[in-house]
């Protein structure tokens, strides 16, 4: 919006598993500028390639729960046995840097964030297809089918929260998602309670106009 700030909000991702929420957010921060990826804490182990402090703060299960219990986690829930989690600090930091901070975590977590975090704009990715969805999934090659049947009853769980979102967007291609993804956060933006000295703005046109119309338009109309 031209001439008008606005505060930035965090960007909460959800979606079944093997959507392509983390393709959406990792592509999201690296080509929108003033977004940052919130690197959760885990206590799952790495997978290959994955980099702690990049992917995740991976951490063992005590130094997990003491986190928690210090309150230094946004939000946390366990996903598929393991604890995921949102630190505090990331939050933080965007909020100082003036950047969006996209989270990429699962329903229960955002439903934590909803309840915290009243700024935060939720959006729930869904798969083109079923059938999509299973070649995501598989394609990925990290799970075995045991594996992949218990996501898939996560995704019944999950698809049953969709509705509590403020946003579905369905992830076809990706850059036409991430393009809605965009556009959601172009009109979330435009809120008048996100703009920067709303009030101040409103007030100093209205004073503008009742001068003019005292001074210029003062027999004017009626
Ligand atoms: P999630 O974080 O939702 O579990 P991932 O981001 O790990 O899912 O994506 C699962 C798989 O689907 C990955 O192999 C990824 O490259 C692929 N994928 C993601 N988005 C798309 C898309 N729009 N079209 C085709 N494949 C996709
Ligand atoms: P994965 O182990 O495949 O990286 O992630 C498993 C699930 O945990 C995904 O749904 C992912 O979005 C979710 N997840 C990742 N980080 C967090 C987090 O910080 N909090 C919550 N609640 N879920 C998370």
């Amino acid at each position: 919006m031209s001439g008008i700030d606005y505060r930035r909000f965090p960007i909460v991702l959800a979606a079944p598993s093997g959507t392509g929420k983390t393709t959406l957010a990792r592509r999201l921060v690296a080509t929108t500028a003033g977004y940052r990826f919130s690197v959760s804490a885990t206590t799952r182990p790495a997978r290959p390639g994955e980099r702690d402090g990049v992917d995740y703060h991976f951490r063992d299960r005590a130094a997990f729960e003491s986190m928690a219990k210090r309150d230094e986690l946004v939000e946390w829930a366990q996903v598929h046995d393991q604890l995921y989690g949102t630190p505090r600090t990331e939050l933080e930091i965007a909020a100082r840097r003036g950047e969006h901070v996209v989270l990429d975590i699962d329903v229960q977590g955002a439903r934590q964030v909803r309840a915290s975090v009243p700024e935060a704009v939720l959006i729930f990715v869904l798969p083109p297809t079923v059938q999509e969805l299973l070649a995501r999934i598989s394609g990925r090659g990290t799970e075995d089918r045991g594996a992949v049947a218990r996501r898939l009853r996560t995704a019944l769980q999950e698809l049953d929260a969709a509705r509590e979102f403020d946003y579905v967007v369905v992830n076809d291609g990706l850059d036409d998602c991430l393009d809605r993804i965009r556009s959601i956060v172009v009109a979330e933006a435009a809120h008048p309670r996100r703009i920067v000295g709303f009030e101040e703005l409103v007030g100093a046109m209205r004073s503008e106009i009742d001068r003019a119309l005292r001074q210029d338009y003062a027999n004017a109309g009626s």
